[in-house]
């Protein structure tokens, strides 16, 4: 007799960190029957995209990993971007994946119809599942700025996210535009290589130290050998960067160290002191991401490189004008310029009980309940959706709790026999309310502009505390606060 598989059917769009770490534990508590759609052609996300020179992460690897798929062999505390991929790489095939991804499939489109999801593909496709996940990422659309002239531009233009590995810019003068986290990493992995090198500031960063460690090969034989030892390295890491938080929440301690801290990190780095008053933001710490690197600075101080900071006026055929109204040839031009978060939901359309429209929700501000799920939109979660970014940990702690909080939520659905588990109004509201009133006690709410706000001013991409309290409360799903029908 044949037996049929009675396990809900599970769509999980995106095989980021986010979509494979939730493939891995669904496997893990028997839910078997899910596919994972990609539109790219290779698992990894934000690891495959980004291939700039200098790409790395900004967290030490140790926690940059998940904690049940320890790597013992990290090459350095911050890894580059192509190890990083190699590890996805690695865990996807270790857990049997592959067979569950189909790559090339786009999603445009998912209605909730019949008690279940339609979903529809770029490529014409269709699927049904029971359960809808997002695990989408939220900084793969390149931004790219509102510059005029932009399009005349004649020579090589590219955004670090589409690095033309075609290109190269050995003797070319080279605009760089941006100066955050892509930038200070590229910048100096190319200022060797090229003549000469202008470096378009619009708002300076606080920029901390970050020596180049590497890990012995004695420390790796170590963290195979005593899979504890890399355990409590990992917790080490884990407890130096949570111990930060309090000055996200206007330490005046913390706030007074870190200033100090990058101050003399400036001072000893930069010598002249009109380039350190160029550099010195004016906006607390903290209030957009804080950067870490030990050899930008260095790297603007060389001769051939000069850092601009009085605006772009516009791009022309041959160069860049500044709104000093000088103008600079350049041979190639290179966007450093960032990420729209949350904008990939654009050209997808989303359509949740009775037809109601995820943008339409949204309207009112981009929230999610407990941050992974909408009322109006049952048996859909959404992975490191609405604010569950961190600025001072590694995000892979809050993938880890979301996806516990949804198989939490899901094996409740199956024990009670309910095919659908949704958000309730009430619940969301009082949820949303709360979050944003302890969000406004925080560096974030204050007057700099930073992508982690949208055009209304909400903060809808970061979590207002620790990562303690955000494990605390997405232990266990409160089923108060879901409805629950067969
Ligand atoms: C340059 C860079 C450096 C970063 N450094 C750090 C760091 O140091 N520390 C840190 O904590 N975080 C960092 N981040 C944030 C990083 O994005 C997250 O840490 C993490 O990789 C997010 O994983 P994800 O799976 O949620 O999203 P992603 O990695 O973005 O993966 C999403 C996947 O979904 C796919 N997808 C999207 N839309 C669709 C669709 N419509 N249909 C099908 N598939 C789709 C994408 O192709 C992608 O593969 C960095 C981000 C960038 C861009």
């Amino acid at each position: 007799m044949l037996l049929r598989d009675t396990s809900p059917s599970i769509a999980i769009i995106g095989a980021g960190l986010s979509g494979l770490c939730m493939a891995i534990k669904l496997k893990e508590n028997g839910f078997s029957n899910f596919t994972l759609y990609e539109k790219a052609e290779d698992v990894g996300g934000t690891w495959r995209e980004n291939t700039y020179p200098g790409v790395a992460c900004d967290v030490p690897s140790h926690l940059y990993s998940f904690s049940f798929e320890p790597k013992a062999d990290w090459s350095r505390v911050f890894s580059p971007g192509g190890e990083i991929q190699e590890y996805i790489q690695a865990l996807t095939d270790k857990h049997g994946l592959r067979p569950h991804i189909r790559f090339g499939a786009k999603l445009t489109h998912a209605e909730w119809q019949d008690g279940g999801w339609s979903l529809g593909f770029a490529d014409g496709n269709n699927a049904r599942a029971d359960y809808f996940i997002s695990g989408m990422g939220g900084l793969h659309i390149p931004r790219y700025p509102d510059i005029p002239g932009a399009e005349q531009y004649k020579g090589t233009a590219f955004h670090t996210a589409k690095w033309n590995h075609e290109h190269d810019l050995t003797g070319k003068r080279v605009a760089v535009i941006g100066t955050a986290a892509s930038a200070i990493q590229l910048i100096p992995e190319i200022v060797d290589k090229v003549a000469r090198l202008d470096v378009y500031q619009r708002t300076p960063n606080w920029i901390m130290p970050r020596p180049f460690m590497e890990y012995s090969s004695r420390m790796k034989r170590l963290f195979t050998r005593l899979p504890l030892l890399e355990k409590l390295h990992r917790l080490q890491i884990y407890l130096m960067f949570e111990m930060r938080f309090p000055l996200f929440r206007h330490s005046r301690f913390f706030a007074s160290h870190a200033t100090k801290m990058f101050t003399k990190h400036l001072e000893k780095q930069v010598k002249s002191e009109s380039l350190r008053k160029k550099m010195m933001p004016d906006y607390p710490i903290g209030c957009k991401r804080i950067l870490a690197s030990d050899s930008f600075f260095p790297a603007i101080t060389r001769e051939h490189v000069e850092l601009i900071t009085d605006g772009i006026e516009r791009i022309t055929e041959t160069g860049i004008t500044s709104k000093t109204g000088e103008h600079r040839e350049v041979d190639t031009i290179i966007y450093a310029t960032g990420f729209k978060p949350w904008d990939q939901m654009e050209d997808i359309t989303i359509k949740g009980r009775g037809g109601l429209d995820m943008q339409d929700y949204l309207k009112d501000g981009i929230r999610a309940h407990r941050t992974v799920a909408m009322p109006g939109f049952p048996n859909h979660f959404m992975l490191l959706g609405p604010n569950s970014g961190l600025g001072h940990n590694s995000v892979i702690i809050m993938i880890e709790a979301q996806v516990r909080y949804i198989l939490d939520l899901m094996k409740a659905a199956r024990a009670h026999g309910s095919k659908t588990v949704e958000a309730r109004d009430e619940a969301a509201d009082a949820y949303d309310r709360q979050l944003q009133t302890d969000l406004e006690g925080t560096v974030w709410a204050g007057h700099c502009k930073s992508w982690y706000q949208g055009e209304d001013g909400r903060i809808y991409t970061l979590w207002p505390w620790g990562t303690r309290r955000y494990m605390r409360e997405m232990k266990r799903a409160n089923l108060a606060e879901y409805s629950l029908t067969d």
